[in-house]
């Protein structure tokens, strides 16, 4: 019998139901065997929860903490999640499909990231401007920016959501998590471990559920600071239209439609290899893939041939299989909107290469698998060039120069991740400077770091996270101005004053 998990909610430091007693069934990508159920929360299940972060938040409890309090809160909080790493990557796994090794990576990112933000929280923050004045003290401080909505996408649950947790708990903020209704499981888990690391009441809050009944009132609602969403293009652009409307500030983390260029001088094993990864790692079901390949066309065939026997030659299978080595698509609808997505492409005058279809092997046949697909012959006006598939397709296009290779690289309304591949030091560095996308790996794909800002340009959203810009989405600035030895302005002359004289 899977774990139940009927009072999932987190609300004001307590776990308890849906308002309504709604329940929901999470089923396996892979088999779709009940994985677990789970709470389902209401509208007023969402408010309550804003209500108890607003209360928290307004208390001044946790935001009056030192930075090294809410940095040591942050470290404990990452060694609970060390010490249950093993069961949580359980958790995501089942939830998501994918194989357990790569929830045990994802778990060590998710770590990563909570123990950078609490060394990043001993920093200094605030700033003192030096107005040439000894009697001025004037200093820019930094300050929690309130109540925050952190919705998160189903690819990859907890990491995406750490991105958010960590720093939003640094800069002494309260926050309503609510994560994909497909892929609650470890959020669960996240909520107990932060309970247990002490985080005041009414700081950390969870609502499960559907994106138009739980998420969009935390959009909406005045009580709500800031909004900082990752997924989806379409609704990335009604959480902001909603947004607008009590002027929250958002952080928008959206698809992408990322270019991985290779030219003919480059180390055309490590190219072919990565980009065989870049596109097909997690089934294409990750925001930076490189479904987008660029080639020089005097190596065209060679490098197009290689990757689609590399694609042919994939081996599927769920979480407990050691020799997968990727796993199902999400849900039997997203393979739906994939297969659409290929079907289109090939009417479209694509040529299909590998893969195209629902896999038909008799293991995989209750689970939502697709088949790693390359279609070559395509163009930048084909919809499947421009489109976000988030399933294991990759376009080929063809170039015959530096200048076109940029052209196409930035001809898409996306800006999120891309590459380069060449064995000219010079040339790789005038393409990651034009291409208009928010991380260019050269002679790489994929690699990213809780140092370094992770986020889109164009289309691909607003704000960054990771990094110390990461915590900056969580801030406000303040200026304080303090004059020490007060004095008549002067500005206007007394009325009195001017009666006698
Ligand atoms: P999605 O359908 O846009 O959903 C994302 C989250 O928004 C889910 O929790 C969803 O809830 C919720 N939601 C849906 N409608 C909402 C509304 N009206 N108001 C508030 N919340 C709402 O995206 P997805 O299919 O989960 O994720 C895939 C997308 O995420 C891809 O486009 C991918 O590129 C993007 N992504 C981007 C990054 C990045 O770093 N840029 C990282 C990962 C993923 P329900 O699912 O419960 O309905």
């Amino acid at each position: 019998m899977p774990a139940q998990s009927v009072n999932s909610l987190f609300i004001d430091g307590q776990w308890r139901g849906a308002s309504d007693g709604s329940t929901r069934e999470i089923r396996s990508p892979h088999d779709s065997s009940l994985v677990t159920k789970v709470s389902e929360a209401t509208a007023q299940d969402a408010s309550d929860a804003i209500a108890a972060a607003r209360a928290s938040f307004d208390s001044g409890l946790f935001s009056s903490w030192s930075w090294a309090q809410r940095s040591a809160l942050v470290a404990r909080i990452a060694d609970l999640l060390e010490r249950d790493a093993e069961k949580i990557a359980m958790l995501e796994s089942g939830d998501t499909g994918k194989r357990v090794i790569e929830a045990d990576y994802d778990l060590a990112d998710v770590i990563s990231v909570f123990r950078y933000y609490a060394g990043l929280g001993l920093s200094e923050h605030d700033r003192v401007v030096h107005v040439g004045d000894e009697r001025i003290d004037s200093r820019v401080v930094s300050e929690p920016v309130g109540v925050c909505a952190l919705i998160g996408p189903w690819n990859y649950p907890l990491l995406q959501a750490s991105w958010k947790v960590a720093p939003a708990l640094i800069a002494g903020c309260s926050f309503i998590l609510k994560p994909s209704e497909l892929t609650p499981s470890s959020a669960i888990a996240l909520m107990k471990v932060m309970d247990e690391a002490g985080t005041p009441k009414g700081v950390a809050n969870l609502v499960l559920g559907a994106g138009a009944v739980v998420g969009a009132p935390l959009t909406s609602d005045k009580r709500v600071d800031l909004v900082s969403f990752t997924g989806g293009l379409a609704t990335g652009k009604a959480i902001m239209a909603t947004a607008s409307q009590t002027v929250k500030k958002v952080a928008l983390e959206l698809g992408g439609k990322n270019p991985n260029i290779i030219f003919a001088d480059a180390d055309l094993e490590a190219a072919i290899d990565n980009a065989v990864t870049a596109v097909f790692l997690h089934s294409g079901q990750v925001c930076s893939a490189g479904t987008r390949l660029l080639v020089e066309r005097s190596i065209h065939d060679h490098v197009v041939e290689s990757i689609a026997a590399r694609a042919n030659a994939i081996r599927m299978g769920g979480p407990a299989d050691l020799t997968a080595e990727t796993g199902p698509l999400i849900s039997q609808a997203h393979l739906g909107k994939v297969s659409l997505y290929v079907e289109k492409a090939l009417a479209e005058g694509a040529q299909l290469l590998a893969g195209g279809k629902r896999s038909t092997h008799e293991s995989l046949a209750k689970g939502w698998y697709f088949e790693p697909t390359v279609l070559d012959n395509c163009r930048t006006s084909m919809s499947c060039v421009q489109d976000e598939s988030f399933g294991p397709v990759l376009t080929v296009e063809t170039f015959d120069s530096e200048a076109e290779a940029i052209a196409l690289g930035n001809d898409t309304i996306y800006g999120l991740a891309g590459a380069v591949w060449t064995s000219d030091s010079d040339k790789a560095a005038r393409v990651a400077k034009a291409l208009r996308h928010g991380t260019i790996w050269i002679n790489d794909f994929g690699p990213y770091k809780a140092q370094a800002e992770w986020g889109g340009f164009k289309a691909s959203g607003i704000g960054r996270e990771l990094g110390p810009s990461g915590l900056h989405e969580y801030l406000e600035i303040k200026h304080i101005w303090t004059n020490t030895s007060p004095a008549r302005s002067g500005w206007f002359e007394d009325s009195l004053e001017r009666e006698s004289k």
